[in-house]
């Protein structure tokens, strides 16, 4: 059978199915941003991994080495801190292409380094391996919850209120740009000024992972279920449903764009709402809760981090599926739809 026929979550069902066993340590598995271990009476320690593959997930002619360090820790920081967790320690494994020097790795580390300052982990071991062409990037990283604090994907309740941080749609415009910027097409276009893309750019190269804003909402004990947004809104609402055997409505007009990626998509011609539901990598977190918690939450959010908090949806039965209802009150159905591997 091909990849294509069942896709990246199809494969990773079948995996589960294989090697899953019965683990009362085990408090969230396969499925989840991370994986929740029980190791002491009250707390957790939580294991997440991601790999960054050039031509996939970077493109070293639209970033820096630095650049690239920095999002691969991003990435596994975001998934701990969808759990509600702090992260602790990483493993870091770079397999190496003749086209990378010395001072190049160094600079990957300086990136990686530069997020494990900010927001406090150690990287404390890994693998170096050599690699025919490409290069790639693994890390991964652990990290601790409390077990009352533990934020899974799997705990959306019927009638909660589906809540987003920030804006959404920023790094795939950025992104959007900076290869436009790179390639010979730029002749076509007439040049968008700098100023007018900078920070989607940014969204794009140096993303912040909401950690502070995630642990504010562990603490407060309300959130039913959370997960960060890396594969664009839809499929990642796509997982709360899944996972908590719900359905959902998303508002269309209360999804938080900024104007800076409603600018870059009228300048390419391409959708703004495409980059915000199907195209991912912002790291702002989707979390459900009950609708008599919301305004608390988002005024603590806005007060101790200045982080703006979108409600933009409802938890609704399962039968009634994903939809996304237009400013006119059209419902369609909403397809679970992110980036696609395979
Ligand atoms: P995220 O986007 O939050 O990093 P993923 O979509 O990469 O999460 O993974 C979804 C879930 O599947 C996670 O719990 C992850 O640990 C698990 N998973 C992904 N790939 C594999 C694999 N090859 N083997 C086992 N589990 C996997
Ligand atoms: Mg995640």
């Amino acid at each position: 059978m091909k990849l294509e026929q069942i896709g990246e979550f199809g494969l990773i069902a079948r995996l589960k199915e294989r090697v899953y066993r019965p683990d009362q340590q085990v408090v969230a598995g396969i499925g989840d941003d991370a994986a929740a271990v029980r190791v002491s009476l009250h707390n957790l320690l939580l294991l997440t991994t991601d790999v960054l593959v050039e031509g996939v997930h970077f493109d070293r002619r639209i970033q820096s080495l630095w650049q690239i360090g920095w999002r691969a820790a991003v990435a596994n920081v975001s998934d701990i801190a969808a759990m509600g967790g702090l992260p602790h320690y990483a493993l870091v494994s770079i397999c190496l292409p003749e086209t990378v020097s010395v001072e190049g790795v160094e600079e990957i580390y300086d990136g990686m380094d530069a997020v494990a300052d900010e927001l406090n982990f150690r990287i404390i071991g890994g693998d170096t391996v050599s690699s025919p062409r490409d290069l790639m990037i693994s890390i991964c990283l652990s990290g601790e919850v409390g077990e009352k604090s533990l934020i899974t994907r799997g705990g959306a309740q019927v009638g909660d209120c589906i809540c987003v941080t920030g804006e959404l749609g920023g790094s795939q415009a950025g992104l959007a740009m900076l290869k436009l910027a790179a390639s010979d097409q730029k002749r076509k276009l007439s040049p968008l000024p700098k100023n007018e893309w900078s920070s989607v750019r940014d969204r794009y190269l140096q993303p912040r992972p909401r950690l502070r804003e995630a642990s504010l909402l562990a603490q407060g004990g309300m959130v039913h279920a959370m997960i960060d947004v890396s594969d664009g809104l839809a499929g990642d609402v796509g997982h709360i449903v899944r996972e908590s055997g719900v359905g959902a409505e998303i508002l269309e007009e209360k999804i938080p764009i900024g104007s800076q990626s409603h600018r870059v998509a009228r300048h390419l011609g391409l959708s703004a709402m495409d980059f915000a539901l199907h195209g991912g990598e912002d790291y702002e977190l989707v979390f459900t809760i009950p609708p008599d918690d919301v305004q608390g939450a988002a005024e603590r959010i806005r007060r101790e981090t200045k982080t703006p908090v979108s409600v933009i949806g409802e938890i609704l039965p399962a039968q009634e599926g994903m939809v996304l209802t237009s400013p006119s009150g059209e419902r369609k159905p909403l397809l679970a739809e992110g980036y696609r591997h395979f």
